[in-house]
């Protein structure tokens, strides 16, 4: 279907083209192009060591490409004259072994990196935790909070500057497993109300399928296939793209 006038108009918030790396003369990505747009969710999805991580860190700007280009909303973050610093590209990150500083309370640790003046960061401090539902625990330190109350907070200061795009580098895999499901949803809830464009990496089919609004498949480094997660789940490109798929119910 051609793109509608309105749908053409403004480019996707992230755009990701050609984008390859490698290691020690290994093409550890090799060639992966995806775009996302404000309030969606792109999972990529693929099995240990297929480049999930490699390519999210591009994206984030902590790694530089071999070659490729990285847009957001339309403006170069990456290509072969520029390259924008980390923190300038308007991107947030939630990483699994990116816990809060133990040493700062609930406020604290939300209010860290903000820039301005206090009274402003203190708003933003109290909005933030109010989204998520954790105004009562901002006077609070981590190690008096439970793994789903952390995570939450992690959102809030993941948030806190505003964040265009937002890298989930498997964030719920530290969760026991009860709480998963509530903890994406909220999770879900609160990246789609600020319209944020997410890509949220998972070796998980069943986390894709619940979160992703567009599914990336990698192996070895490169997407194999890529849409809706139902299309994806129904027509699996091959065997192993549906044996993969196949624990999921
Ligand atoms: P995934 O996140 O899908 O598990 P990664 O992106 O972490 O995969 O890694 C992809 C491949 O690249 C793996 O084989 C990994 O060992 C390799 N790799 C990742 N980072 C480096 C690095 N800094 N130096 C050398 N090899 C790396
Ligand atoms: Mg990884």
């Amino acid at each position: 279907m051609p793109p509608s006038p309105a749908a053409s108009a403004a480019p996707p918030r992230l755009e990701v083209r050609d984008l390859v790396r490698r290691f020690g003369g290994r093409e550890v990505v090799g060639g992966v192009s995806l775009s996302v747009e404000a309030g969606q969710v792109t999972c990529l999805l693929g099995p240990s060591g297929c480049g999930k991580s490699t390519t999210l860190r591009m994206i984030a700007g902590v790694d530089t490409p071999d070659a490729g280009t990285i847009r957001a909303d339309g403006a170069p973050v990456f290509d072969e004259t520029v390259q924008v610093p980390p923190e300038s590209r308007g991107i947030g990150l939630m990483f699994q072994d990116f816990a809060l500083f133990p040493h700062l309370d609930v406020a604290g640790n939300v209010a860290f990196g903000l820039k301005g003046p206090r009274a402003d960061r203190d708003r933003i401090v109290e909005a933030q935790l109010a989204k998520v539902g954790m105004s009562r625990f901002a006077r609070k330190y981590p190690h008096e909070l439970s793994g789903g109350e952390q995570q939450r907070v992690a959102l809030a200061r993941a948030l806190a500057p505003r964040p265009r795009i937002m890298l989930m580098d498997e964030p719920f895999s530290g969760l026991d497993e009860r709480l998963r499901d509530d903890i994406r949803d909220e999770t879900l809830a609160v990246l789609q109300a600020e319209g944020t464009a997410v890509v949220l990496v998972t070796h998980e089919p069943a986390e894709a399928m619940r979160m992703a609004d567009e599914i990336a498949l990698m192996r070895g480094g490169r997407i194999v296939q890529q849409g809706a997660p139902y299309n994806i789940y129904n027509a699996p490109v091959d065997r192993e793209a549906a044996a993969f798929f196949s624990d999921v119910n």
